[in-house]
């Protein structure tokens, strides 16, 4: 085998080549002595100053100042040069043809054998155009902070662990009126449930465009609408190992618009026109519930009459069918009774979030509280996902408990007068409770409330009792439960547990 023999290492070069290498450095090298006056320059002093070996050697170095370079800084350079330590920093240099340049210099004092100050290394680059650039990046980023800061809507940069990187005052605004630690957290979960996994950190996130999205506020402040839009951004990896092997870097960008004032106008009109279509369907629901009750009972009357007819036909055959002709046209009259009832108008099942549901039977309600000097505490899960359901029928169905709420609460000397209303999701089931702090259902009579025209209330012609039975058909309908039970503070407390999927008949 052949072994190369290990280089040599030479402790003790020839001066020349140190003397070659400084003169053919790429950076500009003046030796001075313990004045600053130059002894010697290699050639790429020359090309960064104008000034030749020739021109330069005998000069002092501050030919090349500016003179705007402050005094302090000089004053630090000579001191640390004096201590025998070396300086770095920047000047501002003259060129032999008068232009400016920005030099970044090394100065080390070299020692003779005595260890006095012998002599001066400078070592200086032209920097100007570095210093151009990150001027231009530090104004950059000045305009775009003040644009996105000025801007009118609310804007937030989010890094791949969700991580807020960058926001403006408006969205500063949104933190301070929603009174969440993160906004962008709660909108991205409205908009996307799993937004962490879905647009955070991957190769090709898929962010959204304008989604209007509703945010509830607890303690009956009305709710707020942003449209949101979420854009991923991929920017290189600055750092030193992505220098040779790219790397991007992943943020999502949220940009918010409240868009409450122009949803609150359209609310207006929507609530005063769904107060109408309630109070219509309330009307008919009523009418309905008459007709059914007045048939009710005049089915009594008939069936006894109808026996009566069965016992006299052989005792007396005449009066037997007098009495069967009346009941004959009785029975007419009752069917064209029936004919009067007015349609039951099924609708379509839609995706219903039970949220506004509520809201909008607390607006529609507010006149009715407000009358009866009663207190809301509204406290609805910050984010719910729809169910499968009938809108008017769900309105209806949570009009009826608060109806019924509202006139537990309403009774002469009633003092504590306050309803609560929540939402949460449980599992896969939205949990809707209505609490009164009213005189609560005895227990033998919460299974006997929901029997077809039973009341508590007397007959007073306004009380059918098909409130309830109408409002578990109505939970039945959408495959829930309702349940009335004592309100954790007294009262009765109404719970309805709808399935998010819904049971669609
Ligand atoms: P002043 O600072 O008032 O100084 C007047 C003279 O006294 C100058 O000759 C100065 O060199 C000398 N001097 C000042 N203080 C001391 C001290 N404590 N000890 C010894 N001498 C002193 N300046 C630049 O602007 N650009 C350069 O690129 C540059 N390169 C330099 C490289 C080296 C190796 C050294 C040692 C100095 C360098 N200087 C440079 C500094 C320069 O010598 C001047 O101090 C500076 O330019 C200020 O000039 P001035 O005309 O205001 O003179």
């Amino acid at each position: 085998m052949n072994l190369k023999p290990p280089p040599k290492v030479c402790t003790d070069l020839p001066p020349e080549i140190f003397r070659q290498a400084v003169a053919q450095a790429d950076v500009a090298i003046s030796i001075t002595d313990p004045q600053a006056n130059i002894l010697y320059v290699n050639e790429a002093f020359a090309r960064v100053t104008g000034y030749s070996p020739r021109e330069a050697e005998g000069q002092n170095e501050s030919i090349l100042s500016n003179h705007t370079t402050p005094r302090e800084v000089y004053g630090a350079m000579w001191a640390a040069l004096a201590g025998g330590h070396p300086w770095t920093g920047r000047l501002l240099n003259r060129r032999k043809d008068g232009s400016q340049y920005l030099a970044e210099l090394a100065i080390a004092p070299v020692l003779d054998g005595e260890g006095q100050i012998a002599h001066y290394l400078g070592m200086h680059r032209d920097i100007s155009e570095l210093h151009s650039l990150v001027s231009q990046v530090r104004n950059q980023k000045a305009l775009i902070e003040s644009v996105v800061d000025g801007a009118p809507v609310a804007l937030v940069l989010l890094d791949d662990q969700g991580q807020v990187m960058l926001d403006n005052q408006e969205y500063k605004k949104l933190v301070a009126d929603l009174r969440v630690a993160e906004p962008a957290h709660l909108l991205l979960e409205t908009a996307v449930p799993n937004w962490r996994e879905q647009l955070l950190g991957k190769d090709s996130p898929v962010g959204f465009p304008a989604r209007e999205l509703r945010i509830d506020r607890p303690g009956g402040a009305s709710p707020r609408w942003f449209s949101c839009s979420a854009l991923p951004i991929a920017t290189l990896d600055e750092r030193a190992d992505g220098f040779y092997e790219e790397s991007l870097r992943h943020y999502l960008l949220l940009v918010v618009n409240d868009v409450s004032a122009l949803r609150q106008g359209q609310e207006k009109a929507r609530l005063a026109a769904l107060r109408s279509l309630m109070a219509e369907e309330e009307h008919a629901a009523a009418m309905r519930e008459s007709l059914s009750a007045a048939m009710f009972r005049l089915e009594g009357p008939l069936n006894i009459m109808s026996s009566a007819v069965g016992m006299l036909r052989l005792r007396e055959p005449a009066m037997a069918s007098a009495l069967e002709s009346a009941l004959g046209e009785g029975r007419a009259h009752l069917e064209e009774l029936r004919q009067l009832i007015p349609l039951d108008t099924r609708e379509a099942m839609a995706p219903v979030n039970l949220n506004e549901v509520l809201r909008d039977v607390l607006d529609v309600s507010t006149p009715r509280l407000l009358a009866n000097g009663i207190t809301v505490s509204w406290q609805p899960a910050p984010t719910l996902p729809t169910i499968l359901g009938r809108p008017m029928q769900l309105r209806s169905l949570f009009k009826a408990l608060v109806d019924n709420a509202i006139e537990a609460l309403s009774q002469k000397g009633w003092r504590v007068r306050e309803l609560s209303l929540s939402t949460a999701l449980e599992g896969a089931l939205v949990q809707v409770c209505i609490d009164d702090r009213g005189p609560g259902i005895p227990a033998e009579l919460r299974l006997k409330v929901f029997e077809p025209f039973f009341t508590t209330r007397g007959n007073q012609g306004q009380h059918l009792g098909t409130g309830l039975p109408r409002a578990q058909q109505a939970v039945a309908d959408h495959g829930g439960i309702l349940e009335l039970l004592d309100a954790p503070g007294g009262g009765c407390r109404a719970l309805v547990e709808l399935p998010l999927e819904g049971e669609a008949e």
